[in-house]
Formats: structure tokens, C-alpha cells, sequence
């Protein structure tokens, strides 16, 4: 948890599962909160289901409370290509808060988040606990997500509790098995019980999102304090609340299979565009909300996102586009600034209806063959003492910039 405070870490650790940090274990048995309400004047229709096993991608969630309505009756609302149909549908988020901070925080940054997203579709359950410090690295027995074993902080009554709301949860989606479900809840009772550093976003169906995030707790002395600063934690949240909204991560597209195909056969690596993507939205949304993020008294999300490209960049030199969220998000800034993407189309989650790393960003596209091309041949060397340098310092005017000859092509 200690490596989790610092954004770039929080997004190494964010392939498929998120986690965040949490408050003192002194809260009562959790309740669901709700973070939206729902203000519909009319009926509310049915939430879209989907019926197939998923081969899905696992992300981050964040939650809500959902309104109890009968899903079991609900019509489906696929249309035959397995898109949703516009019904109407209004998407609930729902919270299980087990940390310090207020369910508010969490509430009002969702609610900002979900207000620039077009199109919403998923429900969204996002639960936050506690953990204690870092004691080491999961066995590779342990669970198959790159989560720390953290010291436990929750009791055995709030891990039950847990496990009971998100079956509840569950249980409200014909589209989770439950075979699935019991897969799945088998899976969290071991973070939960080992205190395992979760951060993740489970694509459990296409439109039933469900985000596990461990927070580092806080214990009010400061000698101790390890509570994650407000700015971090927005963050952690925004960025696993975005793999919640990017809705080509389930089939049938079948999109991430054949960006996994397309990465491994590529002459020149690949980058995680689904990672980009959540991360270039939290760093904007976070240096909107709390612009010195703690990092420098420089205000500005490109200032942050490239002071963190940078590190990445020297430290893992190529490797670093392929490994780091950070890094990818970097790479998505380098196609907005050569005019080959638009900002908004991330920012709205447009730009994950419908598999565009697919079509239009895949990875023999012009525009994503190029920056990548550019971007390995910088970062060849990045460690050279003649090494070229992707990302310029702070050196004249105090601002991070890619340098200027990479950013035309
Ligand atoms: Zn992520």
C-alpha cells in the first residue's frame, strides 16, 4: 500500500482489478449507500442484461444503491447485435464504504465523474475497505491478481457482511451465474480475509460493474498516518470508476481478444489503451478537482501526467508503454497532440463504445503505428547518457512537455 500511494504505482497495479485505500475498521457493519438518486419522472425501465458466460474483461468498480425492482421480469434490452438498446435505462451506482472517509467524497466524485460520461450503461457497486501495511507480495498460489498482502483490518463479521451485500447484489443480475457468483465471492473472501491491496473493476456483464478497492487506513497518528491523501484517492476512484464506463470490455465484441492477439503479434509491443484511457481520465478529472496533487506546485493534469510519464520512461525505458497505465495514458496525450485523437472522446467514454483500439487506434493504424514507433525509439535509450528525452523537465518554464520533435510525425 505504501508503493499505492503514488499514482504511477496505483496504475501499475490496475491491469484487470483495482483497489483503493481505506479508513479505520472503527465503522459499523456497511450498509449500501446510495450515491445518485434516481429522479425519473417516469417508470424505470429495466437495467440491460446479458445472458452469455463472460469472456470479459476484468477492470474496477464503484458503487451505488440500487432500488430494489425485479430484475427476474425485467425485459432485455439487446438489440440484435448485442448493443443496448436505448431503453431508457437509467445505470445506478452503488457503495459499500467501509473506510473513513466519508460516503460523500466517494458519492459526490462518482456523480462527477458519471455527469461527463455519454451514453451510461453499467450498474455499478464500488466497495471500499480498509487495509493495514504492506507485509508482503501475494504468493503466485495465492490469487491470480498483482495485489500486495496487506495487514487485515476488517473483522471476520464485516467480511461476512460483505460477501452477504455483494451476493445480494449479484443476485438482482441474470447475467451473473451462479456459478460465476460463487467463483467470484470464493475469490473476494480471500482479499477480504488476507488483506489483500485490491484494485480492481470486475466486468462481471456488460452492464453489472463491481469495483473492490483497499485503502490504506488511517490511524491518526501521524508517525502512522498512512491514509491516502484526497487527491490520491479521487484518483484511485475515478480511474477504476472509467473501467466501469468503457462498455466494449465484454463480449460480443469480443474487442479485447483481438487487441490481445494484435499486441502479441505487433512488431513493436503494444500499450494497454483500456489502462490509457481510465488513466488519462483521472488525471485530468483529479488535477481539475485538487490541481496541485501533491506533486509540484505546478497546476495542470498534462504537467502530472507527463512529470509521471517521465519517471516511468527513465525507469523502464521501453517496457514502460507495455507496463504502465501512465505511460499508455502518455501515449494517448502524444495522439491528441498530433491531432490524430480528441480529448473529448476520452473524457466522454465515447471512445469505448465500440472498440475504436480495435479499428481506428489499433495498432497497425497510421496514427497508433507512429506514436508507438516514435515512442520505442526514444525510449530505446531513454537510460543512455546520450539518451534522448521523451519528455522534457522543468527546466525553463516549469511545465512537463513531450519534447518537441516527437510530437509531429
Ligand atoms: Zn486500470
Amino acid at each position: 500500500m505504501n508503493n499505492k500511494l503514488s499514482a504511477v504505482t496505483a496504475v501499475l497495479l490496475c491491469l484487470t482489478l483495482i483497489t483503493c485505500g481505506g479508513k479505520t475498521a472503527t465503522t459499523p457493519t456497511p450498509m449500501v449507500n446510495s450515491a445518485l438518486e434516481l429522479s425519473e419522472a417516469n417508470p424505470e425501465p429495466a437495467p440491460p442484461q446479458e445472458s452469455t458466460r463472460p469472456n470479459n474483461q476484468n477492470t474496477g468498480d464503484a458503487g451505488h444503491d440500487h432500488a430494489d425492482h425485479d430484475h427476474e421480469s425485467d425485459d432485455h434490452a439487446e438489440n440484435q447485435h448485442g448493443k443496448i438498446a436505448s431503453s431508457g435505462y437509467k445505470p445506478k451506482t452503488e457503495l459499500i464504504n467501509l473506510t473513513d472517509r466519508k460516503d460523500e467524497d466517494y458519492q459526490d466524485w462518482t456523480a462527477q465523474a458519471e455527469s461527463l460520461i455519454v451514453d451510461r450503461q453499467s450498474d455499478i457497486l464500488t466497495v471500499v475497505y480498509p487495509v493495514g501495511k504492506f507485509v508482503r507480495e501475494a504468493r503466485d498460489d495465492e490469487w491470480t491478481m498483482p495485489f500486495n498482502v496487506h495487514e487485515r483490518i476488517i473483522t471476520q463479521d464485516q467480511v461476512e457482511s460483505l460477501l452477504s451485500q455483494i451476493e445480494n447484489w449479484m443476485k438482482r443480475y441474470p447475467c451473473i451465474d451462479k456459478e460465476l457468483r460463487q467463483e467470484e465471492l470464493t475469490e473476494y473472501r480471500k482479499y477480504f480475509e488476507k488483506g489483500g491491496d485490491t484494485s480492481t473493476q470486475r466486468t462481471l456483464c456488460k452492464n453489472a460493474r463491481l469495483l473492490l478497492m483497499a485503502m490504506p487506513r488511517f490511524t491518526g497518528n501521524s508517525s502512522e498516518d498512512e491514509r491516502m491523501p484526497d487527491w490520491d484517492a479521487h484518483y484511485f476512484l475515478v480511474h477504476e470508476l472509467y473501467h466501469a464506463f468503457q462498455q466494449d470490455l465484454f463480449p460480443p465484441e469480443d474487442c479485447q481478444e483481438k487487441v490481445e492477439r494484435a499486441i502479441d503479434e505487433s512488431p513493436h509491443g503494444g500499450f494497454n489503451m483500456v489502462e490509457g484511457g481510465a488513466d488519462y481520465f483521472a488525471y485530468f478529472l483529479t488535477a481539475k478537482n485538487f490541481s496541485t496533487r501533491g506533486i509540484s506546485s505546478i497546476k495542470g493534469a498534462k504537467n502530472n501526467l507527463l512529470h509521471d510519464v517521465q519517471r516511468t520512461y527513465r525507469e523502464e525505458g521501453t517496457d514502460s508503454i507495455r507496463g504502465s497505465a501512465t505511460a499508455a495514458a502518455g501515449l494517448l496525450l502524444l495522439l491528441i497532440e498530433r491531432g490524430e485523437l480528441k480529448h473529448e472522446t476520452i473524457m466522454d467514454g465515447s471512445l469505448f463504445h465500440d472498440c475504436a483500439r480495435n479499428t481506428t487506434y489499433a495498432l497497425d493504424s497510421p496514427a497508433v503505428s507512429s506514436a508507438l514507433n516514435t515512442w520505442n525509439e526514444w525510449a530505446k535509450d531513454a537510460n543512455a547518457n546520450n539518451g534522448r528525452e521523451l519528455v522534457k523537465g522543468n527546466s525553463d518554464d516549469g511545465i512537463f512537455k513531450f519534447n518537441p520533435s516527437i510530437e509531429t510525425n
